[in-house]
C-alpha cells in the first residue's frame, strides 16, 4: 500500500471495483470475452431449442457458395473499415480523459446489453418484450428507491419510472406530466362532472397541489367505475373532449380565459433541453423564465420574488426545475429551499410541480442512501471526504423524496451505454393522464396490477419502439451494484474524492504558476465537475484571455486529423457569462483574474474556461502509484508556459 501514500486520498485499494470495468488497459478482456462467448452460445442454443425438429434453413454447404463468400468478404471489409475508423474515437476509458460526461462502461451493463441485443426485445409493450419490459419498470422502482420515493407497488401512491433515450426526453416527459395533471381538473369542471368535489374556479383548479390533483383523478376514476358501461363511455368522452391534450393549447386556454399559458421556472444554469421541451410542447420559449443563481446555484430569494409576482398577477406556473449536478459546474440547487418556496406560494394560491433535473447528479444519491433505504446523516457521509457534502448539498439530497419528479441519466453517472435516460415520478397514478388510450378504469392495486399496467409502456412514454437491451443493462447493473453507498456509491465516492483532490491540485497549480497566469476555480465543486479559469498575467482583455484558453483547449480536444496518441490529456471548455453570473459573481471572478469587464466585447459572450469531469474510476492508480490528475496539471503547466513563452526562455 506504499504506492497509495503520496496521495492525500490514499486508501487501501478497493478490489470490488476491479471487476467493474473493462479497464483502461482492457485488463478485464478475458472476463468480458468469456461472458460474451458463453451468452452468445446460450442464445444460439435457445434458437435451436425452439423447435429442434425444424432443420437448418441455411444449408450446411452454403458457406462455399460464391455469393456467400462475396457477401462475407464485403461485410468483413466494411467492418474492418468501421473498426479502423473507430480508432479515432474519444478514449473515454482512459484516466487521461477528463473532458465531457463520459467514462468507461460498467461491465454488468455492457454484458447485459450485448447479451440481450440478439433477442432484440422492443420495450414498447410486453408483446414485443415479455422479459425486458418488466425490467424497465423494475429499474424505475430501483431508481425511485435511490431517490427516496415510495417504491412498493402494493402501495397506491407508489412511484413510477421508465427509461428514455436520454435526459432530454425525460425532461420533456416531466413537462408533459405536469401539464396533464395541472390541466385535468379544468377539464372536469368544463365537462360539469357531477358528484365530484371540484374547485370553484379555473384559477383554483389550475393551482391544486399535485396530491390533490391526483386525489381528484382517482375520485373521478372511482366514480366512472361505478357507472354503467354506457354512462361511463359518455362521460369519458365528454371529459376527454375538454382535456388540454384534446383541445391543444390554443383551444384550451381560449376556453379558460383569462387563464394564461403557464410559465416554467428554471435556473439560468438549466440545460438547453428545457428550451427544446418548451418548443416541442408548444408552450414556447417565452414561457421559460430563467432565474438568477448565486454561485451557479438557484437563488431561492429570486424564486420567491418571481412566485410572489406570479401569484399577484395570476400568472400560472407549470413547473419549477431544480438542477442536481449542473452540466457545467456540477453545482447542486437548494432543492429544500425550492420546496419551502413552493410551500409558501401554496398559501398564496399558486401551486406548481417541482422537478429535479438530476440527469448528471442523480446517481450521487447513492452516496446518501443506506442499504436499508434510509438516509445517511451528513456527519456519516462527511467522514469519507475532505469537504463533501456541504450542509446545503446534504439538505438538497435529503429533500429529493419530497419532489414530484426527477430526471436521471443511467448513461452518465450510471456508467451505462447511450441512450439511457430515466424519468421517475413520485406518484404513479398521475401517469394515467399520459396514456394514449384513456384506459381509466383500472382494477385493484396489487404489485401484479402495477406491473401489468405498465407492460403497455408505449401508452405512457414519448417514444414508441425502444430498446429492451438498454433496459436489461440498467436493471442488471442495479442488481449487481445496488443503489446504496456500500455498492454503487463506492464508485461515485471515488469520483467525488477525485474532484476534491483535483480541486486541491488546481489551487496548487494556481500558486505555482502565479508568475505567468492568474488561475482560479470559479466555484467550489459540489460534486465531481471542476472548472478552471485562466488568464495570462498582466492581461486585462477578455478576448485575449479567451484566445489563450482556446489554444489550450485545442491541445485538449479531440482532433480527427491527428493520431490519438499525440494527445496527452482530454478536457472540455465552457463559458462564464456575466449576464448569467450576475454582477456580484462577475466582479469576484473577473476581478480575481485581473480581467476588465468594462471591456467586454459584445462579440465575446463571456469568458472561456476549462471544464473537467472527474468520473473516471482510475484517476488514481494505486497499483502503480500514479495520480493522473497531478500529471494533468504538470502537463497543463508546461503547455501554459510554452504558450506564453514560445521562445522557451523559461524552464
Ligand atoms: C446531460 C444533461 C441533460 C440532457 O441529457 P441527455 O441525456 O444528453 O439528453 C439534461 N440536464 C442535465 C442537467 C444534464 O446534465
Amino acid at each position: 500500500m506504499t504506492a497509495a501514500q503520496p496521495f492525500n486520498h490514499g486508501e487501501p485499494r478497493d478490489h470490488t471495483l476491479d471487476a467493474c470495468f473493462l479497464g483502461p488497459y482492457g485488463e478485464n478482456d478475458a472476463l468480458l470475452e468469456k461472458m460474451l462467448v458463453e451468452f452468445l452460445r446460450d442464445h444460439v442454443y435457445w434458437r435451436r431449442n425452439f423447435h429442434p425438429e425444424d432443420p437448418p434453413a441455411i444449408g450446411t454447404g452454403a458457406t462455399y457458395h460464391p455469393d456467400y463468400v462475396a457477401f462475407e468478404s464485403r461485410m468483413r471489409r466494411e467492418l474492418h473499415q468501421l473498426s479502423a475508423a473507430l480508432k479515432k474515437s474519444v478514449p473515454f476509458h482512459s484516466p487521461r480523459y477528463i473532458g465531457h460526461m463520459a467514462s468507461d462502461l460498467l461491465l454488468p451493463g455492457l454484458a447485459a446489453q450485448m447479451l440481450t441485443l440478439p433477442y432484440n426485445p422492443n420495450n414498447v409493450s410486453e408483446d414485443a418484450a415479455p422479459v425486458t419490459v418488466d425490467m424497465e419498470v423494475q429499474a424505475g422502482l430501483q431508481l425511485a428507491r435511490m431517490l427516496g420515493y415510495p417504491h412498493d407497488p402494493a402501495v397506491d401512491a407508489c412511484a413510477f419510472g421508465h427509461l428514455t433515450s436520454g435526459g432530454t426526453l425525460a425532461n420533456y416527459q416531466a413537462l408533459r406530466l405536469a401539464l396533464a395533471l395541472k390541466a385535468f381538473p379544468l377539464a372536469l369542471r368544463a365537462a360539469h362532472v357531477p358528484e365530484l368535489d371540484l374547485p370553484d374556479d379555473d384559477w383554483h383548479a389550475f393551482n391544486l397541489a399535485q396530491a390533490d390533483g391526483i386525489a381528484l383523478l382517482t375520485a373521478w376514476q372511482a366514480w366512472l367505475a361505478a357507472q354503467t358501461p354506457a354512462v361511463r363511455a359518455r362521460w369519458l368522452q365528454r371529459v376527454e373532449g375538454e382535456r388540454i391534450e384534446q383541445r391543444g393549447l390554443v383551444g384550451f386556454f381560449a376556453a379558460h380565459s383569462p387563464l394564461k399559458v403557464p410559465l416554467v421556472l428554471a435556473p439560468v444554469t438549466a440545460h438547453y433541453s428545457w428550451s427544446k421541451g418548451l418548443k416541442l410542447l408548444g408552450l414556447g420559449r417565452d414561457q421559460l423564465k430563467l432565474l438568477p443563481t448565486d454561485g451557479m446555484r438557484l437563488d431561492p430569494a429570486a424564486l420567491r420574488d418571481t412566485l410572489e409576482r406570479c401569484a399577484r398577477e395570476q400568472q400560472g406556473v407549470l413547473l419549477c426545475v431544480a438542477v442536481l449536478g449542473g452540466t457545467e459546474y456540477g453545482t447542486i440547487d437548494p432543492i429544500d429551499a425550492v420546496l419551502a418556496a413552493r410551500h409558501d406560494s401554496r398559501q398564496r394560491g399558486l401551486d406548481f410541480a417541482v422537478h429535479v433535473d438530476a440527469a448528471w447528479g442523480g446517481y450521487l444519491a447513492t452516496l446518501f442512501r443506506n442499504q436499508d433505504g434510509s438516509l445517511r446523516s451528513r456527519a456519516e457521509v462527511a467522514t469519507e471526504y475532505v469537504q463533501f457534502p456541504t450542509a446545503a448539498v446534504h439538505a438538497a439530497f435529503a429533500a429529493l423524496g419530497d419532489t414530484d419528479s426527477v430526471t436521471v441519466d443511467p448513461h452518465k453517472l450510471g456508467y451505462l451505454p447511450y441512450g439511457s435516460g430515466a424519468f421517475i415520478c413520485r406518484d404513479h397514478r398521475a401517469m394515467a393522464l399520459l396514456a394514449e388510450r384513456a384506459d381509466y378504469v383500472f382494477h385493484g392495486g396489487t404489485p401484479k396490477d402495477y406491473l401489468a399496467r405498465y407492460r403497455n409502456l408505449g401508452q405512457f412514454i414519448p417514444e414508441g419502439s425502444k430498446s429492451g437491451a438498454a433496459a436489461a443493462a440498467v436493471y442488471v447493473t442495479h442488481k449487481v451494484l445496488p443503489l446504496d453507498h456500500v455498492h454503487f456509491g463506492r464508485l461515485l465516492r471515488a469520483t467525488v474524492r477525485a474532484a476534491e483532490t483535483f480541486h486541491a491540485s488546481a489551487r496548487r497549480f494556481a500558486l505555482e504558476l502565479s508568475d505567468c497566469v492568474q488561475a482560479l476555480v470559479p466555484f467550489a465543486p459540489d460534486s465531481n465537475l471542476v472548472c478552471l479559469a485562466l488568464n495570462p498575467r498582466g492581461n486585462s482583455s477578455i478576448p485575449t484571455a479567451n484566445a489563450f484558453v482556446r489554444k489550450l483547449h485545442d491541445i485538449l480536444r479531440c482532433d480527427p486529423q491527428q493520431p490519438l496518441q499525440t494527445k496527452e490529456f482530454f478536457g472540455s471548455v465552457t463559458t462564464l457569462r456575466p449576464e448569467l453570473l450576475g454582477p456580484g459573481q462577475t466582479a469576484r471572478i473577473f476581478g480575481a483574474l485581473g480581467l476588465d469587464t468594462s471591456k467586454l466585447d459584445p462579440d465575446e459572450d463571456g469568458l472561456l474556461i476549462l471544464r473537467h469531469t472527474l468520473m473516471n474510476p482510475f484517476l488514481i492508480d494505486h497499483e502503480n502509484g500514479i495520480n493522473y490528475m497531478d500529471r494533468y496539471f504538470d502537463f497543463l503547466g508546461r503547455r501554459v508556459r510554452a504558450l506564453l513563452d514560445p521562445a522557451g526562455s523559461t524552464p
